[in-house]
């Protein structure tokens, strides 16, 4: 296995769970973040182009109809009697009872048939240059594109119509001059949105008028404008890729032409108000995607803790047990939020440990009692018993050990047969217990041989004792409906002694030299108690 995969299944179970609740959140907000900019940053452009293209339109058709109506103007006085008869006095009243009412006309000239203007007081300005003049001379009315003012030097648009006689002969031109003031002013209401902008631009992308927030100046020149738009326009590309606009900034467009490809007609939005909106919200999405994050790692911990925390008081009650601390209880108040399978289990374990605890404690008095004669053995005697000796030298008091022996049990068992046998230690056994008194304990040995060791007697009291026993043995035959077996018992004691002789613990030394002294009662007859010399 890789180290990497070591290294994942090594984290804790509360740092596994905040990863995989990490990681699924954020794929969460990732696989809504994206296609949601996705989608709507296309639904923001279409909504801006449309935005545009409907200002364009407007802005044409506005712009269309204010051209047609200046051209119309100068088209009726090009085909009144007085053009055509050349009664110039009469036209130059025309000329001004119509400024009267439409001021938009800086100035309406009658241009004689040799491209010469009469201004009056001898001065003449010719005109025949121009390209009205030219449009004119091919029968052709004519709307201009922004030009200077030769005279004021102030950017102007012309519109002219030839004058022609009953034969269709070119008699002149009627032409007027219209500064840029009165469409400005009108075009400074059609800005949009907050960047939202509209231009008119002749076709040589030089600009005749725009919207609120550009400034355009209708007294002086303003700079032709370099805009990828006007090459567009030009080419008649239909791209609606992001481009630099007349500001500097990155900007939607969009162009239509107008009037017989006179002028271009340019919306434009800046790219940072359409994502605007697409901005705030994905920065508002992304936070609250943050915020659920948090929130969901916060409670992953808390649920990954309740989990986690039961699982540890279980690992840590496990190891108590190891250690032998059976009766181990988890407290079931630390675990009260946990999940209802894990607060199960805990109670489960809390009953385990209990039964083990009085199930061990069971073995261990069973390890230590005999079963036939219900009274200590040998193992307890050992241990125990020992124990008991240690802390009764030390307390000061002289100690002695009996061994006992019963004589020929072996003939009990064979004549009587083992129950009997049995029942003989058994009584034996409840005798012992009943004269042994405070300070003796009491063990089965092994076989038909029993131990006494009296805690606070020394060799002389304990014979004493053994003597007692020995009568009372030999007087209490075991007696049942059927039989009656006399007993007697031989017994051997020994006292403490300090010089061991035997081994190396003192009860060891004791039990052997009580044992020589049993031995020696053995072949001295049986039937007695043998003091150790
Ligand atoms: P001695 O006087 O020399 O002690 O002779 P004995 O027959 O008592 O000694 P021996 O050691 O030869 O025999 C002991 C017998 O005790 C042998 C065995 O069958 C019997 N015995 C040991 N444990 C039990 C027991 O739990 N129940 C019964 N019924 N008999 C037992
Ligand atoms: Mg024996
Ligand atoms: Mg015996």
């Amino acid at each position: 296995m890789g180290r990497k995969f070591a290294y994942f299944s090594s984290q804790s179970m509360k740092m596994r769970f905040q990863l995989w609740i990490g990681v699924a959140i954020a794929a969460l907000a990732f696989s809504i973040i994206v296609p949601f900019y996705w989608i709507e940053k296309k639904n923001r452009i279409n909504e801006a182009e449309s935005q545009l293209k409907q200002m364009i339109v407007l802005q044409s058709l506005y712009i269309e109809r204010w051209n047609q109506e200046k051209l119309d103007a100068i088209k009726r006085f090009a085909l009144s009697d007085n053009a055509k008869f050349h009664r110039i006095g009469d036209l130059k009243r025309e000329f001004q009872n119509y400024a009267g009412v439409n001021s938009e006309f800086d100035t309406l000239n009658f241009v004689e048939k040799d491209g010469v203007i009469n201004a009056g007081d001898d001065s003449f300005i010719y005109v025949g240059d121009r390209p009205f003049f030219k449009y004119a001379l091919e029968k052709r009315s004519f709307i201009s594109g922004v030009d200077i003012s030769r005279e004021t030097g102030k950017p102007i648009i012309t519109f002219s119509a030839p004058v022609l006689g009953d034969q269709n002969e070119f008699k002149g031109v009627v032409m007027g001059v219209i500064t840029l003031d009165r469409l400005n002013m009108l075009m400074k209401q059609l800005s949009f949105g907050e960047t939202g902008e509209v231009y008119v631009l002749d076709a040589k992308g030089q600009i005749v008028t725009a919207s609120g927030n550009t400034n355009v100046s209708s007294t002086s020149p303003n700079p032709p404008m370099t805009s990828e738009i006007i090459q567009r326009a030009k080419t008649g590309s239909t791209s609606s890729a992001v481009y630099t606009g007349f500001h500097g900034e990155k900007v939607f467009g969009q162009y239509q032409w107008s009037t017989g490809k006179n002028w271009i007609v340019v919306g434009e939005i800046t790219q940072k108000e359409v994502f605007q909106k697409l901005n705030q919200l994905s920065i508002t999405i992304i936070v609250i995607s943050f915020i659920a994050l948090i929130v969901s790692i916060l409670a992953a911990i808390t649920i990954a803790s309740r989990i986690e925390r039961p699982i540890r008081y279980l690992l840590r009650a496990t190891q108590h047990i190891r250690k032998g601390n059976y009766h181990y209880q988890i407290d079931a108040d630390e675990i009260r939020s946990a999940p209802v399978e894990l607060r199960l289990l805990v109670n489960t374990f809390n009953l385990m440990s209990e039964k083990l605890k009085t199930t061990i404690s069971l073995l261990e008095v069973s390890a230590l009692v005999d079963q036939l004669t219900d009274i200590p053995n040998r193992r307890y005697m050992m241990s125990e018993g020992n124990e008991q000796l240690k802390a009764c030298i030390a307390a000061g008091y002289t100690c002695s050990v009996m061994m006992m022996d019963i004589d020929h049990f072996k003939k009990v068992n064979d004549t009587y047969g083992h129950l009997v046998g049995d029942r003989v230690l058994q009584q034996v056994a409840t005798l012992l217990k009943q004269l042994a008194g405070n300070h003796t304990v009491v063990a089965r040995y092994g076989g038909e041989e029993f131990i006494l060791l009296c805690l606070r007697k020394n060799a002389e009291e304990s014979a004493r004792l053994a003597e007692e026993i020995r009568a009372r043995v030999e007087m209490e035959p075991y007696k049942d409906d059927k039989v009656t077996v006399q007993l007697t018992v031989s017994i051997g004691a020994a006292e403490f002694s300090p010089k061991l002789e035997f081994g190396t613990m003192v009860l060891e030394d004791m039990i052997s030299r009580a044992d020589h002294a049993l031995y020696r009662a053995k072949t001295a007859g049986r039937n007695r108690v043998e003091l150790d010399r």
